[in-house]
């Protein structure tokens, strides 16, 4: 069995109970070594075989992870974060499948979450945005034309963009054509969760400059939106007013006095459902 494990952003305790324990019980572990806190691997057995899969091609990765199986081995792939995001799997799983190997997958925490708890964010704020648009800009990885940062940014939506600090101001111009007004406030996250991690916050105008005031050119993630400031509405889940599957409303709604509309009715089960 071949498992793919996603490390977490950075802090080695960031890591799932499952992914800790794969890592104790692994014979072979090849770890994604640009990004993956290396720290992790002191949890391996003295005699795991480790390789860093930086310095590989996917066709050595696929060779040391097949040989490893069909000989008995317990292998673990790690990936930083969680490995659906920016993780080439799809490309080793397709391999595996080729050669009838069994492989699993241990999520991870992603750096878009750990970049939120740096921030003390929340990307998803009533009144404000609903949605979060992961993304990044083309570098030697081609996004393709429909996906470009400016037509997301024509949303307005919360957006975390991946693998672009080296293109900031390109970001910038990108997110100011689709309709972000310039001022509008964004943040730079540097190494979320590491020890190192920076935060630095600024509008869409300035990424480029105030990443280079702190000398920050990569392992970051830009985070723009009405979300890092300002207001928003009260979430109506926690609503006193309101009543859920699990909640009575202990207080009449403001809508409830006006109308007096009756418990049951039409508008109060669209209420409980668009919670
Ligand atoms: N699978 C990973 C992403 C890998 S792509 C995940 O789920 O996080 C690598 C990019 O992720 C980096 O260029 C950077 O943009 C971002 N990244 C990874 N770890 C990060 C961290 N701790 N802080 C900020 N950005 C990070």
């Amino acid at each position: 069995m071949i498992t793919f494990v996603g490390a977490g952003p950075g802090a080695e305790d960031l890591i799932t109970v499952r992914g800790q324990d794969l890592l104790k019980e692994a014979d072979i572990v090849v770890y994604a070594g640009s990004l993956v806190n290396p720290g992790l691997l002191s949890l391996c057995r003295e005699d795991c075989e480790i390789y860093n899969s930086a310095k590989m091609t996917l066709e050595e990765v696929m060779d040391v992870m097949t040989v490893g199986e069909r000989s008995g081995k317990k292998v673990v792939r790690l990936h930083t974060g969680d490995p659906c995001l920016y993780g080439a799997i799809r490309e080793q799983m397709d391999e595996l499948e080729k050669l009838d190997i069994p492989y699993e997958v241990c999520p991870g925490v992603s750096s878009f979450c750990g970049a939120a708890a740096a921030l003390g964010a929340e990307y998803t704020l009533p009144g404000v945005s609903q949605s979060v648009v992961i993304t990044r800009m083309a570098g030697r990885t081609p996004v393709p034309e429909r996906e470009s940062i400016r037509s997301f940014a024509a949303h307005q939506a919360t957006m975390v963009i991946f693998l672009s600090t080296g293109m900031l101001k390109e970001l910038s111009a990108e997110l100011i054509c689709g309709g972000y007004d310039p001022d509008t406030p964004a943040a730079i996250v540097y190494k979320a969760t590491w020890p190192e991690e920076k935060v630095l916050r600024c509008t869409v105008k300035d990424l480029a400059e105030t990443a280079a005031g702190e000398h920050v050119t990569k392992t970051a993630l830009i985070v723009v939106g009405g979300i890092l400031e300002g207001g928003y509405e009260r979430s109506k889940l926690y609503d006193p007013s309101f009543t859920t599957e699990f909640r009575e409303a202990s207080v009449p709604s403001a809508k409830e006095e006006q109308k007096e509309t009756a418990p049951g009715s039409e508008s109060e089960k669209r209420d409980r459902e668009e919670r």
